[in-house]
């Protein structure tokens, strides 16, 4: 029986610069679904079915995974024009005096609520509305200065930041810009320019991560003007003060091959439609004065207007919106990390202990260093991303989602490695700091505000497995079929014979020297570092291929060792874009001893990762981790449990 996992044989040609196998003439499932659980099957057909097939051309990260090093993709960097910096200047700098003078954002968490105020303020500024085009009343501004204005409330407050951040990146205004017709834009976006909050619902109970199992329904209703909708949305952010909702829903199932396929819809959805109740608010370990909730619709009547894109889109619209918008969590990261990279620098210098400033210890003095070259890294990935975003330079699917795993993980250590610089203060509220006559430095706060980005807007585990999806794209358009143990064996054989030529090819390609580009306008000393880079890819391209001779259909399953090439490539993005940023900051004429003691650490501690992500390749302890685990939830290991309250 055929899966509905189909994705056209495209061809993967310009970039490995081989000749492809013949086009089949019947479209080739590409994942072997036939070992999975029902559930499971139907998480991955809805998600292949959603997903667009990856730019043929790929991108810089994209092939990295197939030794394709095209550095010129992304050097030199490119820096934000005079122009585009000038237009976001005069908002940026009203954003930033504002925040200083206005914004309180101990006082905030303290209280759970952030001021009506402050958000008419920033409603008025345009803060709600920076990439809305001026024709809806919006700012009209890049996504770098998007970026600027999300790195600037990141290094103050960060429940502004998800009032802000969910509203523009996922609630309303994103998905319309993308999808949405020009009657929704005149309707939508002047209101949630400048008057309304909007909002984003896909989670619900037994819907995380996996949205195929979403229950909340959409019914046409007789006569097909209206949608009734029915079911609940948990943890909505931004619901307590919106006016619109982005919301998903199940609508009538398709059948595709024989069989029914589950469809989600997306839908702008008035907050005082009758019917629509807000039961509840949650409140969370940070982000205190998050206006999240539980949002219930009973018989909620939606006009066929309100739906986004076409029916059975709505995962569609929920994944491409997310493709960009994902990379405003960074660039407050960056804002985050910057500003936590401030407060220990300082404290390192004027706390003494042991005869020396804490700076002095190697012990500490590491971690500052660290610190340092992780955010020089992270400013580097997302604002390169950022601004190929503005330049529509392809498919940047890969970039994004790798800027948001990485700078949210790095963060959150940088988070946790400032509360140990500042030892007993870093563990202080900010209140009791004042409190007994100290600055109250609220790393405490940052500490509980940060951790969620690692998990909303996609987990991080989440983001492993879309960054292997696709890294696996070409492998499996044309070695998919080999593997596939539901196809008919004469389609087996058929494809074993075209992607034979291919891989007789590419593979001895793998073993050849690497060829970096041009690096003559990059300075000598951070040349190592981009061959390296040239080098490790082709290392990781056939790592990832012996991993395929190896598991065949299985790898899909094996997460770990995945997530390890993942990162491999996840670092060798971040070498790339490190020495290109490097290098036009050196160019703008920035100290270049600094820039270069920056940039050689931050990539010699990537590689350092990248070797244990290797090593941990041949050798480790997976498949026992696994036993193990299963072990524990099948009841056994029960003194693990004996001693306890
Ligand atoms: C503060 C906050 C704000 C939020 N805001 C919004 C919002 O505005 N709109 C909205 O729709 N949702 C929102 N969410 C929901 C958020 O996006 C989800 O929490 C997130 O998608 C994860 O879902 P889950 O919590 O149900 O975890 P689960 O899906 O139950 O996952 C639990 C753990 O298992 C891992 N996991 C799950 N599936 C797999 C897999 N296949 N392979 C490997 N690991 C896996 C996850 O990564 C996670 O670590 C918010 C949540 C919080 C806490």
């Amino acid at each position: 029986m055929k899966t509905p996992l189909e994705a056209p044989p495209e061809q993967v040609k310009a970039e490995t610069g081989v000749k492809e196998p013949a086009r089949q003439e019947a479209p080739a499932p590409v994942i072997d679904t036939s070992k999975m659980s029902k559930g499971q099957r139907e998480a991955l057909e809805l998600a292949e079915a959603s997903r667009d097939p990856l730019d043929e051309r790929g991108s810089f990260a994209s092939n990295l995974f197939i030794g394709k090093f095209g550095f010129d993709r992304i050097f030199p960097y490119p820096t934000q024009s005079d122009e585009d910096r000038a237009k976001g200047e005069p908002f940026l700098n009203r954003l930033r005096e504002y925040l200083e003078a206005n914004v309180d954002a101990d006082e905030i968490d303290r209280t759970g609520e952030i001021p009506q105020k402050n958000i008419d303020d920033l409603f008025a500024m345009g803060a709600f509305a920076v990439k809305i085009p001026t024709q809806y009343g919006g700012l009209g501004l890049s996504q770098v200065n998007y970026g600027r204005a999300a790195q600037l409330l990141g290094s103050w407050d960060a429940n502004l930041t998800a009032l802000v951040s969910a509203h523009q990146s996922i609630g309303v205004p994103q998905p319309l810009l993308l999808f949405g017709t020009e009657e929704q834009k005149a309707k939508y976006l002047p209101r949630v320019a400048r008057k309304e909050i909007s909002a984003f619902a896909l989670t619900e109970w037994n819907a995380g991560s996996d949205p195929a199992n979403m229950s909340l329904r959409a019914d046409l209703s007789e006569d097909g003007s209206e949608y009734v909708l029915n079911g609940e949305k948990l943890w909505c952010t931004n619901l307590i003060k919106a006016g619109a909702l982005v919301v998903m829903a199940r609508t009538a199932p398709k059948i595709v091959n024989g069989k029914e396929r589950k469809q989600i819809s997306a839908f702008i959805v008035d907050v005082n439609s009758p019917g629509l109740e807000i039961a509840y608010r949650c409140h969370f370990m940070g982000l205190r004065a998050l206006y999240n909730g539980i949002v219930k619709f009973k018989d909620v009547r939606v006009p066929r207007e309100n739906l986004i894109a076409k029916e059975g889109q709505g995962l569609k619209v929920a994944l491409t919106t997310l493709n960009t918008g994902r990379l405003t969590i960074p660039a407050a990261c960056v804002g985050l990390s910057k500003r936590l990279l401030e407060i220990c620098t300082k404290w390192a210098n004027e706390r003494v202990q042991w005869g020396v400033p804490i700076g002095k210890h190697y012990a500490i003095a590491g971690k500052i260093a660290e610190m340092a070259g992780q955010v020089f890294a992270m400013e580097a990935i997302t604002f390169l991303t950022s601004a190929l975003v503005d330049r529509k330079a392809g498919d940047l699917r890969i970039e994004t989602a790798m800027c948001k795993m990485w700078a949210t993980e790095a963060t959150w250590r940088i988070a946790d490695e400032a509360m140990q610089v500042r030892g007993g203060r870093g563990y202080e509220t900010a209140q009791s700091l004042e409190g007994r006559g100290e600055p109250g430095i609220p790393v405490e706060r940052f500490l509980r505000d940060c951790r969620i980005n690692m998990i909303f807007e996609g987990s991080s585990e989440i983001m492993r497995l879309f960054i292997a999806r696709e890294a696996l794209d070409p492998h499996l358009k044309i070695g998919g079929a080999i593997f596939n143990t539901q196809l008919p064996m004469a389609q087996r054989i058929k494809a074993m014979f075209g992607s034979g030529s291919f891989y007789s090819r590419w593979y001895p390609r793998q073993y050849t020297k690497a060829d970096a580009g041009d690096l003559s306008k990059l300075h000598a000393d951070l040349r190592p570092h981009i061959q390296y880079a040239a080098r490790t890819s082709k290392k990781l391209a056939r790592g990832l291929f012996h991993a395929m001779m190896r598991f065949g259909p299985k790898l899909e399953r094996e997460q770990l060792l995945l997530s390890r090439f993942c990162g491999i490539a996840t670092e060798l993005f971040c070498i790339s874009a490190t020495c290109s940023f490097a290098q036009s900051k050196i160019d703008a004429g920035e100290p270049v001893d600094e820039i270069l003691s920056l940039a050689n650490y931050a990539c010699r501690s990537a590689k350092l990762r990248i070797d244990h992500h290797f090593a941990g390749t041949s050798e480790n302890a997976d498949k026992r981790a696994y036993d193990l685990t299963q072990e524990l939830m099948a009841g056994k290991h029960q003194h693990l449990q004996r001693g306890i309250v």
